[in-house]
């Protein structure tokens, strides 16, 4: 057993900001959504948090970690010295609706513009109930919370969007390639990015948006579309 201090950034919109701080002795061998669940079960149930499948498949827990961003449901509690205190704090770059849960309607938005497909309707079986999966996104987020560019541009279409158009003109299977290259290639697509590669650091499912945006380049430049002037003089 390990006994850590969870020091967990409360509020939202209309209640003021302020940390937390909760004692909670937790299975060594288990992760730190265990641990938040059982201080919601335990100590505190208005204690505001979001998790579904607690094997990262759902990207519904992700937080940052000490300031990291992490998925609550992949960060083992063995990771954190018996005593320990682990900050933890809501996504940055969405609206807050409070604790440790924001709003991720911007990156679904931004999925929505692109169509982006879940299922293909082709890979769906006669009874429309089981399909392939397209991509290895999970649409945590933890990229667009990480990402120094979205927290500066709010109109950028930031990693994951970017990834998943790549993976579309990659495998277009009829979508409409011009329209998907007009985002990518607009001054707040692919050419905004500036490789800090945060977002490669952060996704949890080896999705490396910015080797994508890289691909996303190469491929509009051999298609004769060059850098929008408004993304040269950033
Ligand atoms: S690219 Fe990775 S970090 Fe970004 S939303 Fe998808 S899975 Fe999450």
């Amino acid at each position: 057993m390990r006994t850590l201090n969870l020091c967990i950034l409360r509020g939202g919109p209309g209640r003021p900001a302020a940390y937390q701080t909760y004692r909670i002795t937790v299975d060594e061998h288990l992760n730190i959504l265990d641990a938040v669940q059982k201080v919601w079960a335990t100590q505190d149930p208005t204690l505001l948090f979001r998790h579904a499948c607690h094997h990262a498949s759902c990207g519904l827990c992700g937080v940052r970690v000490n300031g990291r961003e992490r998925l609550m449901c992949l960060t083992p509690i063995a990771e954190f010295p018996d005593g320990a205190t682990v900050t933890l704090e809501p996504l940055r770059n969405f609206p807050w609706v409070g604790d440790l849960v924001v709003d991720v309607k911007p990156l679904m938005e931004r999925m929505a513009a692109i169509q982006a497909p879940y299922v293909r309707r082709d890979e769906l079986t006669a009874g429309g109930e089981e399909g392939t999966r397209f991509e290895d996104c999970i649409e945590c987020g933890l990229c667009m919370s990480a990402c120094p560019v979205v927290g500066s541009d709010s109109a950028y279409l930031g990693p994951s969007p970017l990834a998943m158009i790549k993976r579309l003109l990659e495998e277009p299977r009829g979508r409409d390639i011009r329209s998907l290259c007009l985002l990518a290639g607009d001054a707040h697509g692919a050419w905004r990015c500036h490789s800090v590669m945060e977002c490669v650091e952060v996704c949890p499912s080896h999705v490396d948006p910015s080797q994508a945006i890289g691909w996303l380049r190469r491929y509009l430049i051999l298609r004769g579309r060059r850098q929008p002037a408004e993304a040269q003089r950033r």
